[in-house]
Order: C-alpha cells, then sequence, then structure tokens
C-alpha cells in the first residue's frame, strides 16, 4: 500500500489548492482525478464562461460602436472559430495544472479513488493508498430533473460541447447559470426564452438587482417566462417544453437546464470511512471542514456550501495551514462572499440583501442607500441602460454590510469594496474615501 501525508480526492480548484498548499510545507500528496485537472472551474465552467462572455460582450460593443462613429459593418459570428479558440486556451491551462503539481512533487493518480477504510483509498486499477489526512474535494455534476424527455436537454457542460450555435434556445433555471448562458446565447444572435419557476431571476439575490436584470435581459430581447414549473419536454424534430400550469412552448433547438448542482458522492464508498452526508448526498462538515470522520475533511462544491471556486481555493488552502502549517485556528468564514454573475450588463454583490438585513437586524436599525444613472459609456448611445447601486448599512455608526451593483464594470468593482467590508467599512469610511473620476465606482463614494 503506498503511504501519503496527504490524499485528496478530486483536482479541481479546491483539492489542488488544498494540495499544493501541503506540498509547501513539506507533506507528501497525492491527488486522484480520473478526468481533467482544473475541475469544473477550467474545464466546464467559469474559464470557458468568461471566454464565451468576453464574446458577447465583444458583440455588444459592436452594436454601439457607431455611435462612436466607427462605420462598422459586423458579418456573422463563427462559433467554431470560438470554440477551438476556447478549448486550446482550457487545454493550455490543463497542462499548466500538471506541471504545477509535478513541480511540487505532488503524485497525480489518474484515476477515481474510492475508501475502502477510514483513511484508505484504492484506485480503478485495484492499488491501495493510505494517507493520514484525506480531503475530499469532488465537486459536482449539474442536476437534470426526473421529468418525461429531461434527458434531451443539455446541461453547462453540454453547452461547452456545442459546436454550432441553435438558434432558438430553451434555459429552464433561475440562477447565475441560467442567467449567464441566456445572455451569451442572445448576444450572439440566438431567440432566447428562460422559464423560471416564480416571477424572478436570481430570487437569493437583492431584488433591485433582479428588477433590473430582468429589464435589461428583456431589452436584449430575451423572452422571461415567469410561473413557469416543467412539467415535460417533447416534441419530435425540435423540443417543445410543457408546464405545470398545462402551457405548451414549442420549437426550440436546443434545451437547457440550469436548475443547480448534484455533489460527487456516489461510489466514493464513503460508507467505508463513516463519512455523514445529508439526504442531497452532500458531505456533511463542520465550521473547520472536518466530515464526522476523524482525519477526513470535505471542502468546495461537495459540500454544498457557497459553490464557488474561490471559496474552495480559499478553504482549501486554510485546511492546508491548519493541517501542515502549525495554524490551528486557521479557517473559512462563509461570511461575506463577494460574487459576480457575468450578465449584461454584470453584477456585482456582497454581503446581505436589503431583506436579509431587515430580518437579522430589524428595520429601525437600517439605513439604505442608492443610486441609479445612465453610465457615462451610454451618453452617445441610442439605447440608455441603468446602472443601480445599493448599500446597506446598519447600526449608528452605519456599517455597511451589503453592497450590490449592476452595471457596466460591476464585476471589476467590488472585489475592493469587499476588502473594506470584511475590515467592517462604515458609511463614513467610504465618505471619505477620495473618487476616482469619471468612473461608474466612484458612485460609490459619493451617495447621500
Ligand atoms: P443556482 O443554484 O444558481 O440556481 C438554480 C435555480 O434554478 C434555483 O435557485 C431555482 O430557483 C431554480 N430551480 C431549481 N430547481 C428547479 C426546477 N426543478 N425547475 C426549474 N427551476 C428550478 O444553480 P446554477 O445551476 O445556475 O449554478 C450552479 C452553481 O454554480 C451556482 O449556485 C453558483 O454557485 C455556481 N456558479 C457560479 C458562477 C459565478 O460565480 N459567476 C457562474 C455559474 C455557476 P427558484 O427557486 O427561483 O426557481
Amino acid at each position: 500500500m503506498k503511504s501519503f501525508d496527504l490524499i485528496v480526492l478530486g483536482g479541481g480548484s479546491g483539492g489542488l489548492a488544498v494540495a499544493q498548499r501541503a506540498a509547501e510545507y513539506g507533506a507528501r500528496v497525492a491527488v486522484f482525478e480520473h478526468g481533467r485537472l482544473g475541475g469544473t472551474c477550467v474545464n466546464v465552467g467559469c474559464v470557458p464562461k468568461k471566454v464565451m462572455w468576453n464574446a458577447a460582450e465583444i458583440a455588444h460593443l459592436m452594436r454601439q460602436a457607431s455611435h462612436y462613429g466607427f462605420d462598422l459593418s459586423v458579418g456573422r459570428h463563427d462559433w467554431g472559430v470560438l470554440k477551438r479558440g476556447r478549448d486550446a486556451y482550457v487545454e493550455r491551462l490543463n497542462g499548466i495544472y500538471r506541471r504545477n503539481l509535478d513541480n511540487k512533487d505532488i503524485v497525480t493518480v489518474l484515476s477515481r479513488g474510492r475508501f475502502t477504510g477510514p483513511r484508505e483509498i484504492v484506485d480503478e486499477a485495484g492499488e491501495g493508498y493510505c494517507a493520514e489526512h484525506v480531503v475530499i474535494a469532488t465537486g459536482g455534476y449539474p442536476r437534470v430533473p426526473e421529468l418525461p424527455g429531461a434527458e434531451q436537454g443539455i446541461t453547462s457542460d453540454g453547452f461547452f460541447e456545442l459546436e454550432a450555435q441553435p438558434e432558438r434556445v430553451a434555459v429552464v433555471g433561475s440562477g447565475y447559470i441560467a442567467v449567464e448562458l441566456a445572455g451569451v446565447f442572445r448576444a450572439l444572435g440566438s431567440e432566447v426564452s428562460v422559464f423560471v419557476r416564480f416571477d424572478r431571476l436570481l430570487r437569493s439575490f437583492d431584488s433591485m438587482l433582479s428588477e433590473h436584470l430582468m429589464s435589461n435581459m428583456r431589452a436584449a430581447g430575451i423572452e422571461i417566462v415567469c410561473d413557469a414549473v416543467p412539467r415535460a419536454v417533447g416534441g419530435a424534430n425540435s423540443f417543445a417544453l410543457e408546464t405545470e400550469d398545462g402551457r405548451t412552448f414549442e420549437g426550440f433547438d436546443a434545451l437547457l437546464w440550469a436548475i443547480g448542482r448534484q455533489p460527487n458522492t456516489a461510489g466514493l464508498g464513503l460508507e467505508h470511512a463513516g463519512v455523514e452526508t445529508t439526504p442531497r448526498g452532500n458531505v456533511v462538515v463542520d465550521a473547520w471542514q472536518n466530515t464526522s470522520a476523524e482525519g477526513v475533511y470535505a471542502i468546495g462544491d461537495v459540500t454544498g456550501r457557497a459553490e464557488l471556486t474561490p471559496v474552495a481555493i480559499a478553504a482549501g488552502r486554510r485546511l492546508g495551514d491548519r493541517i501542515f502549517g502549525g495554524q490551528s485556528e486557521r479557517r473559512l468564514s462563509y461570511e461575506l462572499i463577494p460574487t459576480v454573475i457575468f450578465s449584461h450588463p454584470p453584477i456585482g454583490t456582497i454581503g446581505l440583501t436589503e431583506d436579509e438585513a431587515r430580518e437579522r437586524h430589524g428595520a429601525d436599525a437600517l439605513r439604505i442607500y442608492r443610486s441609479e444613472f445612465v453610465p457615462m459609456f451610454n451618453a452617445l448611445t441610442e439605447a440608455k441602460p441603468k446602472t443601480a447601486m445599493k448599500l446597506v448599512t446598519v447600526g449608528e455608526e452605519e456599517r455597511v454590510v451589503g453592497c450590490h451593483v449592476i452595471g457596466i464594470g460591476a464585476d471589476e468593482m467590488v472585489q475592493g469594496f469587499a476588502v473594506a467590508m470584511s475590515m467592517g467599512a462604515r458609511k463614513s469610511d467610504l465618505d471619505d474615501t477620495i473618487a476616482i473620476h469619471p468612473t461608474s465606482a466612484e458612485e460609490l463614494v459619493t451617495m447621500r
């Protein structure tokens, strides 16, 4: 049996982060990965998505260029060229990730790993491995509902395999992926309908964001169908989506499920290790990423908490610091996680929504600051989409507990405000900060 200090199951964002941090402290580490290194983020998530978002932004810019004096005639868009460039970039990253592991003397086992005992793993060839510490970082995969015909649809994984652009797309879901991929399809020329179960997209975000987002998406020509609970997928030459209330929407040549993700825990042999899971299959962890089994930890999407790449990386690095770096108090706080939704325009958000703050602190303790304006970029353009911002502050000192922005540049705006908020920024600290002019971000330090 091969012996290590640390075995990591899963070579995605979280797994690679903990493996490398542990190796930097001198630990002997093995990473099990049966697919491509980099996991969801690099292969079928953030990275190729951002390439597609960039393409969509270029399309938006070209449509506006004439207002800045350009005599631009835009021909057809070649989805295949974009896909090949994107795939080649991802492949380069896969190679870089492998070299990074090799450079740190981390053993990469190109196989699935399965527990045979508390800290014992077997690979697909039947070889045994053991370690003092094992981290489960196996991530997840997109959920497909159990409905008649549902298997005919694709998920975000299938989106990245598309060789050609579909003409009419149905997107089912109302979270990050539905919003982002609907925006890409539309910007590049598809007809897009988004089906949401309730009355709005991004229900768990501040309502100002979803209101502005929906009006921007509709202005871009995206159909948003509310109160649409899917019942079945039918159709012969094209897809038809039937909803619970008896409506049928027909004529789609692609249907994309974007209704959340499932953890990759089946087949891991967790029962042999004594690792508890939730009814949905997520690994149960405490505030220190410990599972119910001694010396076994879990990080990232497999835990079902804040399924975001930087969260998995941060949890992995801190766990490495704690186990191998002698920093016994080091752990990730899941409060104040900044996040961006790559819509058009993008959304940047951190902290409590107005509703959450009201519930947690009481209405009397809140003071809300809002700003709405047409960004300078649109001064010359025909379309006048608005940027909207909200600061949620609490108490007499007006501590900033929420910062929500939708508008051009929001994706690059909130990172710095996240630093300020994690240091306990008050509204007066923002007021005392010199504005950068002319930008949209300056509004966040000049609100009254
Ligand atoms: P999300 O959890 O963001 O959203 C899925 C939404 O779909 C649910 O919130 C729910 O909204 C709706 N839904 C759930 N079940 C059904 C159903 N059976 N039929 C119709 N609608 C349903 O999941 P995504 O798949 O969009 O993304 C997965 C995760 O990946 C995200 O949580 C995010 O953490 C991560 N991600 C992050 C990105 C980023 O950082 N920019 C980009 C993409 C993904 P409702 O209850 O309102 O119906």
